[in-house]
């Protein structure tokens, strides 16, 4: 078994910025030519995802319109008290959402749905350069 860590430097524009970097896992697996195992999928930071969604103009709009109704933006959140910053609703969404994905592989392969694409989401309240990392378990 083998295990091989990559990573991705990616450009955001923050603000609930959803990138799809489901090709990015993809070339790190067929570049290996690994055949059966997991792709972790990380992102490094506090105020940022790692998820799936159906990567649609829809969605793409429906997510941070129902994320601006359950952890607002506007709202005063008590992290902002701790450091003076206002991105407490970066990090509330961060924690919610988690910062990895587990997608298995078989025949060289991601296990994902036709619809299923796996996203980076970037919180923040300005543009980010993230650092997502690819670790590719298996054989
Ligand atoms: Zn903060």
């Amino acid at each position: 078994m083998k295990i091989i860590t990559e990573q991705h430097i990616i450009k955001t524009t923050g603000n609930c910025d959803i990138v799809d970097i489901t090709e990015n896992v993809r070339y790190n697996l067929l570049t290996h030519k690994l055949k059966h195992g997991n792709a972790n999928v990380f992102v490094v930071g506090s105020t940022a995802s790692i998820s799936t969604i159906e990567y649609e103009p829809g969605l793409k709009k429906d997510l941070p319109e129902i994320l601006e109704k359950f952890i607002p933006s506007n709202k005063r959140y008590h992290h902002d008290d701790t450091w003076g910053d206002h991105n407490g609703h970066s990090h509330l969404r961060s924690t919610l959402f988690g910062c990895s994905q587990t997608v298995p592989f078989v025949n060289g392969e991601l296990l994902l749905g036709t619809w299923q694409q796996i996203i980076l989401i970037d919180f923040d309240e300005r543009p980010r350069t993230r650092k997502v990392i690819v670790q590719l378990i298996g054989e």
